[in-house]
């Protein structure tokens, strides 16, 4: 007797429990996104659409029903790439692209060497140097650094451009390519040193497949059928600049990796409405997959309750947070409550409206979308080392639990 009271009141505190996410799931897919062979799901071999070939399996695994034919929904977008190796060498000294050095994402072709003139635009004498080098010289075997330079004062050499940033070099991704090398080092690399040898290619593709990914659980109740609760996160990353890979860990593996946790604890059970999830491609090169779905939608997105994009899901141990708060207060206040009510996170702060994320076509068409971000973790962030290893999960569960409550209320 004893021991049917202790099960049962282990069953109960269960079911009154959290509800436990698989860790050992999420782990799978944030590595399986970010393994070398995925390129961090970018354009250079393919990267991204192998990432979405093994979205739309997991989708299948998990029992999401397809919209059409398929789970995908193809399109297309000129972008940048540099599929060869890169090589670069300071004063002799190899470099290491990704770490000391990126190409802009614009960038041209880069072949050569060249020797480099450091000039302080806030020393007066080098000031007056500088004018005197400008004046004098016609040698395009020379690139200049300047320190200190107003933003409007480039000093032109028509092949070559040199920015050296005193900040974290970060990556993106580029429509367009220049007809210059546009290279960008770390201020600690670049400093003081006089010979800079560098070959790199690029190669502009003018329509890159690409494909957004969609798969659905209908209401239970056939009248409901037409009212959807969307969650939506993108897949793609920078994928390879040489070669140099993004894995994109964080951004956004992490996100992916919970909303296929949420299709698992939806397609389990009777929901009140069809549970839409919408993986993105194109977000790093400039929201280009969500833009295309909200102008060619493949369901009545007028009959979206709340749509919640998930974007970096690395580490909450601060909190989410939530774009678009303050242009939706009412179901801000729906997720504050659920928040306070479960003790998922620490803090759900609030967020202006911006154009960050996937979340922006919608919530411009009037539809209610949100955008939830991760706050704390190393903060690595389109750069080399967000990669999973780096990855906390620090209240991934408190998320994931806030979002099924959350959805419970609407
Ligand atoms: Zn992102």
């Amino acid at each position: 007797m004893r021991k049917i009271i202790t099960t049962t009141i282990i069953i109960l505190l269960a079911c009154h429990c959290a509800i436990a996410q698989d860790m050992d799931y999420t782990k799978r897919i944030i590595n399986d996104l970010c393994a070398s062979d995925m390129d961090g799901r970018g354009y250079v071999n393919d990267g991204v659409n192998k990432a979405a070939d093994y979205l739309a399996e997991e989708f299948d695994k998990i029992g999401l029903e397809r919209m059409g034919r398929s789970y995908f929904q193809r399109y297309s977008f000129p972008v940048n790439t540099f599929p060869t190796n890169i090589t670069c060498t300071l004063d002799n000294k190899v470099l290491e692209v990704g770490r000391d050095f990126l190409l802009s994402p614009a960038s041209g072709n880069c072949n050569g060497t060249y020797s480099l003139q450091h000039f302080d635009l806030k020393d007066s004498i080098e000031n007056i140097l500088f004018d005197k080098y400008r004046e004098g010289t016609n040698n395009y075997n020379n690139v200049c650094i300047l320190k200190n330079a107003p933003k409007d004062l480039t000093y032109n050499n028509p092949n070559i451009e040199i920015k050296s940033m005193k900040s974290k070099l970060m990556h993106s991704i580029s429509n367009t390519s220049s007809n210059k090398c546009e290279l960008i080092f770390h201020d600690s690399v670049i400093h003081n040193t006089d010979k800079l040898n560098i070959k790199a290619q690029h190669k502009l593709i003018d329509r890159f497949n690409c494909k957004n990914v969609i798969g659905y659980i209908p209401a239970k109740k056939r009248k409901n059928r037409n009212k959807y609760i969307v969650f939506t996160g993108h897949y793609d990353h920078l994928g390879r600049l040489g070669q140099a890979i993004f894995p994109g860990a964080s951004d956004n593996a992490s996100g992916i990796s919970m909303l296929l946790n949420l299709a698992k604890y939806y397609a389990n059970r009777d929901n009140d409405y069809s549970i839409v999830f919408i993986l993105f491609s194109g977000e790093e090169a400039g929201l280009i997959g969500s833009q295309y779905f909200t102008s060619h939608p493949t369901f009545n997105i007028n009959n979206i309750k709340a749509l919640i994009n998930l974007d970096i899901m690395g580490s909450a141990e601060e909190g989410v947070t939530v774009v678009n708060a303050t242009e939706f207060p009412r179901l801000f206040n729906t997720l504050t409550r659920a928040n306070k009510r479960g003790s998922h996170l620490p803090f759900v702060k609030s967020r202006g409206k911006a154009a960050n994320s996937d979340h922006y076509f919608f919530s411009e068409m009037g539809i209610p979308a949100f955008f939830l971000y991760s706050n704390g973790g190393p903060g690595y962030y389109h750069d080399i080392m967000d990669k999973p290893e780096t990855l906390p999960l620090t209240n991934y569960s408190g998320v994931y639990n806030l979002l099924i409550d959350f959805v419970e209320k609407l």
